[in-house]
């Protein structure tokens, strides 16, 4: 990551094959428990997040948006199939995921979002918009967050490739500006009753999945305001920089 990520920065580029290799890695989970996978710790996770965000926030967010929020969607209200089907690949990096919960005039209001899942034939229909969605345009599956008939807040499974999915890549930051975040509207898009989230069933649920992704989302945040986040810290050796050099000294490692 230090070798490359300044250039991607400056562009406002979206170093994808990092995500491969956070996944190639096994960095990737934020924790996440799964079958086939060593365990690590709630602790480990963030140290993890917090020593990847070290070199870059926008390196550490992605883990936060697939590991974190995308992926422990799934494994907190999906259904053994849906589990099955996108865990292993999203946790290896084979696949992109994104948490489409923000709207563009909900944003820590969240709980009042305004999308829309209408009944149809087989499944529902999305309509609404999302906004600052991470991952949102890379061509993956999208968590959508979205309020159905009953009133109730439900979460849906919704590959990119979907028909009226269109993502616009938010451009203009100046912070975490090595990931993209993606403006999303949906369009009548068809989500088919097996990409239905069995166990999202009201705002508690995406609630659920918030509260347990917060500790691999403070790792970008620690270390978000340190001035270590806009240069590889390789080069830095200011006494003065409350980051500190880089690599930590010794003392500091578990190593
Ligand atoms: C880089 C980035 C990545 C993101 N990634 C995702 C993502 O992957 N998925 C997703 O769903 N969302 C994502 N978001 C959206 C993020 O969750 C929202 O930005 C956040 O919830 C705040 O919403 P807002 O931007 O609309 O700000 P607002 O809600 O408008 O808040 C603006 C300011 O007002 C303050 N404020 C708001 N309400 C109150 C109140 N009642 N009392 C006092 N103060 C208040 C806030 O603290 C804040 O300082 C991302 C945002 C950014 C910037």
């Amino acid at each position: 990551m230090l070798p490359v990520i300044d250039g991607y920065w400056d562009r406002g580029d979206y170093p994808l094959h990092l995500v491969r290799r956070l996944g190639e890695a096994d960095l990737l989970r934020d924790g996440l428990a799964l079958e086939g996978f060593a365990p690590m710790s709630k602790m480990a996770a963030g140290l993890v997040n917090m020593e990847i965000s070290r070199g870059d926030g926008s390196i550490g967010t992605i883990i936060a948006v697939q590991g974190g929020l995308a992926m422990r969607s799934i494994a907190l209200c999906g259904s053994e199939e849906q589990k099955r089907k996108w865990l292993p690949a999203l946790a290896k990096g084979e696949e992109y995921g994104a948490f489409a919960l923000t709207e563009p005039t909900h944003g820590s209001d969240s709980v009042a979002l305004e999308t829309t899942a209408t009944p149809t034939a087989g499944g529902v229909l999305l309509n609404g918009e999302k906004k600052w969605i991470g991952n949102g345009s890379v061509g993956g599956v999208t968590v959508v967050w979205a309020r159905a008939e009953d009133g109730q807040v439900h979460g849906y499974l919704v590959p990119q490739d979907s028909a009226g999915y269109t993502a616009t890549v938010i451009e203009g930051k100046v912070s975490l500006r090595a990931i993209w975040q993606a403006h999303i509207r949906l369009e009548n898009v068809f989500v088919p009753a097996e990409n239905v989230l069995p166990g999202a069933n009201s705002f508690k649920d995406t609630s659920r999945v918030l509260l347990a992704t917060r500790l691999g989302l403070r790792g970008p945040l620690w270390v978000m305001p340190l001035p270590a986040t806009r240069r590889p810290c390789s080069t830095r050796r200011s006494a003065s920089s409350s980051a500190g050099p880089w690599p930590p000294p010794k003392s500091f490692r578990n190593d």
